[in-house]
């Protein structure tokens, strides 16, 4: 139902036209989809204000909206293959990672946050006032905008509103204009799944719709993941309105620091899949490279010989490594970064081309000799794009890998565990991973430090954005 809107139960005619998604493998059109006017926006507010003190949902036992969740997961697992299969055409991403990360991550979430559901608890609290029992509980906050962008569009809706839903909320997705066909699917899969009219709401369209969530005064969260130039708008929007809530995960800009001491193999292996992974669309991608200087040749040779084996192609391909960039505009703006990076005076090591054949190829690309003020160092390009320089000092280069307008992601290749921990330690990251490419997981939290967000999703700590605590004070001694 793609040209159409999720309101209230219903699939309802967009009011403001339809808007085109295209395959990046192609350029060619997948389909017509649905753009939301105010009215529209302000009708699915309405539904979900509505369904949040619905008996229908409101009124579910712990167990029975766990049971719809469950369900839910069961359904994405059932349409396993034709949601992998739709994530890669609308996104790009080989089809290995559409099925092992975002459909298989999505059901897995799911069934981690169904868990929750019958788990939610307050605590008991010793205040200092006589014959009084103090007790938390923990309520949904209300509406819940969801925001996502288009590199992971699946596996990151279902971030936030499996913990939405898990703790009694109601939601209007938005997703991104230019992946918007596997949020529609599982929206048609949660009416399948049985939860209720109203509960999940979707407006699809571009970032005018999302700007009409986050100016409206019937939502009370934004769940945004996007670019920080959207977050804040978003949060200008919250303090023009009605001061909503906002969970931010906004851009990166990952420092990888590789030690003396590292064994080169295993850093490049690790290495290569942390900055190309999803044609390094990846807010955690590792894209600034600091080589302890005796290990700066070895390490860049290996690197770009490793990615010019890279099999680039379309991701509906089993054997595609690296797909093409999610749009035209967006490998001109990846292409239009690396004439910076020459111009600026870095080396080019090997890439630095788009490639010609049809769709949004970008040849991998890696430069050596970059220093810290360069733009391709300070700015998030979101492309396989690697920018490589060395130090001298162990520690000075924690204070370089922390010079940065961003806080999401780092990582450290070592052997020795000191120098593991103390790097860990200093650098001001939301996750550091030693050793390891950037995993996200259900059971550990994920966000960012500094402009990289505010707020965690995943774990215990995605409860805490869609809950309000309530204090209740209970006097007995009257
Ligand atoms: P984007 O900011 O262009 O768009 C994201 C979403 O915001 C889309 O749905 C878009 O329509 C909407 N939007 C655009 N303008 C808006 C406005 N004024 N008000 C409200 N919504 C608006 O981001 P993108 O290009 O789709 O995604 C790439 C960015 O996302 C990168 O910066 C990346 O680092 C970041 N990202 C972060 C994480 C994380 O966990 N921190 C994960 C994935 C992506």
């Amino acid at each position: 139902m793609p040209t159409r809107l999720f309101i209230d139960g219903q699939w309802t005619p967009a009011g403001a036209g339809t808007i085109s998604t295209l395959d990046p493998a192609t350029g060619e059109v997948l389909e017509e989809v649905g753009t939301a006017s105010q009215a529209d926006v302000n009708a699915a507010v309405a539904a979900a204000r509505q369904a949040l003190g619905s008996a229908q949902w409101a009124g579910l036992l712990p167990v029975q909206r766990a049971a719809l969740l469950f369900r839910l997961a069961e359904l994405v697992d059932q349409h396993h293959e034709e949601l992998a299969a739709l994530e890669t055409r609308d996104q790009g991403q080989p089809i290995g990672i559409s099925r092992q990360v975002s459909v298989t991550g999505a059901a897995e979430h799911l069934r981690y946050f169904a868990g929750w559901v019958t788990k939610l608890q307050g605590t008991t609290n010793p205040v200092s006032f006589p014959e009084t029992l103090h007790y938390t509980r923990r309520e949904p906050v209300g509406v819940n905008a969801l925001i996502t962008p288009w590199n992971f569009p699946l596996m990151i809706l279902v971030w936030k509103l499996a913990p939405a839903l898990a703790t009694g909320n109601t939601v209007v997705i938005k997703p991104s204009e230019v992946t918007p066909l596997t949020s529609v699917r599982l929206v048609e899969l949660t009416v399948e799944a049985g939860i209720p009219a109203g509960v999940v709401n979707l407006v699809t369209g571009d970032g005018s719709v999302g700007a009409m969530l986050s100016s409206h005064p019937g939502v009370d969260h934004v769940s945004y993941t996007g670019s920080t130039a959207v977050g804040k708008l978003i949060t200008q929007a919250s303090a023009q309105s009605n001061l909503k809530r906002l969970t931010l995960e906004l851009g990166g800009k990952a420092p990888s620091i590789i030690a003396a001491d590292a064994d080169i193999d295993a850093a490049v292996t690790g290495n290569l899949l942390g900055a190309t992974l999803n044609t390094g669309q990846v807010c955690a991608a590792y894209t600034r490279f600091y080589v302890d200087r005796e290990r700066e040749d070895e390490f860049v040779q290996k690197m770009a010989a490793g990615l010019q084996t890279l099999r680039v192609g379309p991701g509906i391909d089993e054997s595609t490594q690296l797909g093409p960039l999610v749009s035209g505009r967006h490998r001109d703006r990846v292409a239009s970064l690396v004439g910076v990076g020459r111009d600026e005076g870095a080396e080019l090591v090997t890439g630095g081309s788009a490639i010609d054949r049809d769709g949004y190829f970008y040849a991998p690309t890696l430069f050596a000799g970059v220093r810290d003020d360069m733009t391709i160092m300070r700015e998030e390009i979101f492309g396989p794009v690697l920018a490589v320089t060395s130090y001298d000092d162990p520690d000075e280069v924690v204070a370089r890998a922390n010079d940065t307008e961003y806080g999401l992601a780092a990582t450290v290749w070592t052997r020795d565990i000191r120098t593991a921990q103390r790097y860990a330690d200093g650098i001001r990251a939301g996750a550091v991973f030693v050793n390891m490419p950037p995993i996200p997981d259900m059971a550990a939290p994920w966000g960012g430090y500094k402009a990289s967000g505010w707020g965690r999703e995943m774990g215990p700590w995605a409860l805490d954005a869609y809950t309000e605590t309530k204090s209740v004070w209970l006097h007995y001694g009257y």
